[in-house]
């Protein structure tokens, strides 16, 4: 049983003044691993003072200086990558191989962050005026459970590059993982107050912070639902949010796609991250005269995932992170049959011989545009399948959504894929991949899946303020 009992502010782990205690469990077992002492308002007064008063020095600091600390930031989680492995497992549920990839993409956030920092135009000189580019402030970060620590280095990185400090909540269900990595923060050297770390309930915690006047911008990764009240939250301080939320993306297959690679590439799309990925391809849309053939491969590529040990190397899906999410997905699979679409693998429980959170990745076809299992966001490995028989008709149906965070596109003929990318109403339109290896992209949603942008430049300039000053 592990106890996470102290908060980090100022730079000393402390106990937080807030009483309530909230049972942590493995989702591969359901067992209660551990338990974590939430904070309250007094805690976000004390770490929001905190990063105030750093702000003051931390704000003049030179590029150079933030440079060092972010590569002591990125050293910092090396160091401890082991242990943020073993974590990430035991209380998010998270295959091996998976998490090993996003403990060294989180760490090098760092090291982008850096290479942004240096191209950054922090001072632009027009013709009768500077116009500089000052840091913020103190930003609030208030992240969700899945892979904790890359919402938290995504949101902590462009706040070092910029010389603003930061008050970060995590979500209360990943504490034994955020411990870990506030380990690494202070193992890091940075300056104190720079990085303070609240845990606590969005209601408690996320929602002080987000009404608080001296916090100048909240930086949210969540559901859509919850970012709407945090703006609503925001409003009266009329401060700046970010606001990173849900998805529904659309995987449009194309007449031409080479289905023996188009088919496995939709499955990875939609059920990576065991489905608990805001950008996963959970609708997949298919030409009406090709679906007789997908429909056998979709079938077995599904079976063919390996589901369970999450020490095993090829194990691909794991649990879900809790027994809510794992009920909300039987609903929606529930509303999947009743609405009548056709079940065409997985299904309702538990795949066989697996208990805990494990829901079975499951297909469905003959899914129309209306069911809620083609509209609503499930967070778990559910694909629905459309058809189209027109290229206008595949469109329609991939806009039909209140969501535009990620798009897929599978084709063979590129410029064709490029003319339908122009199309999708999407933050991003991935072509024949499911990773966007730009680092120097920005990510965010079109539409109701959010506001503002995250990575590269387009990162830091959320972060800054332009000032004009002029002779
Ligand atoms: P959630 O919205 O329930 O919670 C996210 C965070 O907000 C948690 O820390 C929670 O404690 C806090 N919170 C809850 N209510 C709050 C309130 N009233 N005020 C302030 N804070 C509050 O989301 P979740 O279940 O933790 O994560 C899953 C969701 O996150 C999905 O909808 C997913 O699409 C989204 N997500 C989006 C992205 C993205 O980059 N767009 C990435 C990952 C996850």
């Amino acid at each position: 049983m592990k106890t996470i009992d102290k908060i980090y502010i100022n730079g000393v782990f402390t106990n937080p003044h807030g009483k309530e205690i909230l049972p942590l469990f493995n989702p591969a077992t359901g067992n209660r691993i551990g338990e974590v002492y939430l904070g309250d308002e007094t805690d976000v007064n004390e770490a929001v003072k905190a990063a105030k008063k750093a702000f003051k020095t931390f704000s003049k600091t030179s590029l150079k200086e933030r440079g060092e600390i972010l590569v002591r930031l990125y050293e910092a989680m090396i160091a401890r990558e082991e242990d943020l492995n073993a974590a990430a497992v035991e209380e998010y549920g998270s295959p091996i191989t998976a998490t090993k990839g996003r403990t060294r993409y989180s760490a090098q956030l760092f090291l982008d962050a850096k290479k942004a920092m240096e191209s950054f135009e922090f001072e632009t000189q027009l013709e009768h005026a500077v116009v500089v580019n000052e840091p913020l402030g103190v930003i609030a970060a208030i992240t969700p459970w899945n892979a904790d620590y890359t919402h938290i280095c995504s949101k902590l990185a462009p706040a070092i590059a910029t010389g603003c400090t930061m008050v970060i909540k995590p979500s209360e269900l990943s504490a034994i993982q955020t411990q870990i990595l506030t380990e690494c923060f202070d193992a890091a050297n940075v300056p104190v107050g720079v990085i303070n770390i609240v845990n606590g309930t969005g209601l408690i915690v996320g929602a002080a912070l987000t009404s608080h006047t001296d916090v100048a911008l909240v930086t949210f990764t969540g559901s859509t639902n919850v970012g709407k009240q945090i703006e609503r939250g925001a409003t009266e301080s009329l401060k700046r949010v970010v606001l990173e939320l849900g998805g529904k993306s659309p995987n449009v297959l194309l007449e031409d796609a080479d289905l023996e690679k188009a088919i496995p590439l939709a499955i990875d799309i939609a059920f990576s991250n065991s489905g608990q990925a805001c950008h996963a391809g959970t609708r997949l849309i298919v030409p009406d005269s090709r679906i007789e053939e997908i429909k056998p491969l979709l079938k077995k590529y599904t079976v063919a995932l390996k589901i369970g040990d999450l020490h095993s190397p090829d194990t691909y899906i794991g649990p879900m992170v809790s027994e809510k999410q794992f009920e909300t997905v039987q609903r929606y699979i529930r509303s999947g049959i009743e609405e009548g679409a056709e079940l065409l693998v997985g299904g309702l429980g538990h795949p066989e011989g697996l208990g805990g959170f494990y829901a079975r990745p499951t297909i469905f076809v003959n899914v129309d545009a209306k069911m809620t299992i083609a509209q609503e966001e499930i967070f778990g490995p559910v694909l629905a399948v459309l058809t189209y028989k027109t290229e206008a008709e595949a469109i329609e149906i991939a806009n039909d959504t209140i969501y535009g965070l990620s798009a897929y596109v599978s084709s063979c003929d590129i410029d064709k894929a490029r003319q339908i990318a122009l199309q999708i109403l999407s933050g991003r339109v991935l072509i024949n991949t499911a990773i966007n290896k730009e680092a120097k992209a920005p990510f965010g949603g079109f539409k109701q899946s959010g506001i503002g942008r995250t990575s590269g430049v387009y990162g830091l300039a959320e972060y800054v303020e332009p000032k004009v000053i002029a002779l």
